[in-house]
């Protein structure tokens, strides 16, 4: 795990500003959230984060390395967005597998690991079957498995929920903040979700029109005055 931290971070398309100045620092191993209405800009801060944008001005550190010049497959990011992209043939221990393979790790390490991981998200039972013998809820354990799976220094999610319906997301939930419990990897969060934020959060970043509006623990932004 590393901190992230943005120093006045800038991406503008053409004349559209979709982030203006955005500065924060997350320590080693905490998890924030991205909250603020469509449009604000959520989305472009993670994809910087994650290399898929590049900012128009600003610095981006993952731990102490400037990544601003560093390609997305060079950064030790992993994301996972609404739409759990599972390998259809393989199965689900392939997919968790597959980052570690590409690694050239030792099939013991790699087994270890699988098991670990399907333990976390309780899995366990489901790793021979193929992503279209699983729920919608278990797919998109198995992609937050397989993203995590490799122990990636930053985990990067956007809205990995919203597709769930009501009752698995309430449980996929918590087992997300039981599995950062174990695991601790630095973790930006986007949703529109109040619950979200405020049950997974450790600090919320609100943000509106591309700017920080606040930024402060779920009990402070959440408190009715
Ligand atoms: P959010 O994730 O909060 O919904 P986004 O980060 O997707 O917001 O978008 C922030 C702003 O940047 C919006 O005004 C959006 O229209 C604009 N934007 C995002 N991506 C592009 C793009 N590729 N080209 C032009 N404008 C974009
Ligand atoms: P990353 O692009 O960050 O390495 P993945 O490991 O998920 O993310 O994807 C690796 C490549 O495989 C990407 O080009 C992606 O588009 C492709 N891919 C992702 N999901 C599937 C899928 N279900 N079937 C086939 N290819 C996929």
């Amino acid at each position: 795990m590393a901190k992230v931290s943005l120093q006045s971070i800038t991406r503008k398309y053409g004349n559209v500003t979709a982030i203006d100045d955005i500065t924060f620092e997350i320590p080693d191993g905490e998890f924030w959230v991205l909250v603020g209405p469509s449009g604000c800009g959520k989305s472009t801060i993670l994809r910087t984060i994650a290399g898929l944008e590049k900012a128009t001005s600003g610095k981006l550190y993952i731990g102490e390395t400037l990544v601003n010049n560093i390609p997305a497959r060079q950064r030790d990011v992993a994301m996972v967005f609404q739409n759990y992209a599972l390998y259809p043939h393989m199965s689900v221990a392939e997919n968790l597998a597959f980052g570690l393979k590409m690694r050239q790790e030792s099939p013991t390490d790699i087994n270890h690991r699988i098991q670990e991981v399907a333990h976390a998200l309780n899995i366990e039972h489901l790793l021979k079957r193929k992503p279209k013998q699983l729920s919608g809820g278990q797919q998109q354990r198995v992609a937050l498995g397989r993203a995590i799976a490799r122990k990636p220094q930053v985990f990067l999610l956007d809205e990995p929920l919203s597709n769930l319906d009501a009752q698995l997301r309430d449980d996929t939930r918590a087992e997300l903040k039981q599995l950062h419990y174990r695991v601790g990897i630095t973790t930006v969060y986007v949703t529109h979700d109040q619950v979200e934020a405020m049950t997974l959060g450790d600090r919320i970043v609100v943000l509106k029109d591309g700017k920080i509006q606040q930024i402060d623990t779920p009990q402070a932004i959440y408190a009715t005055p």
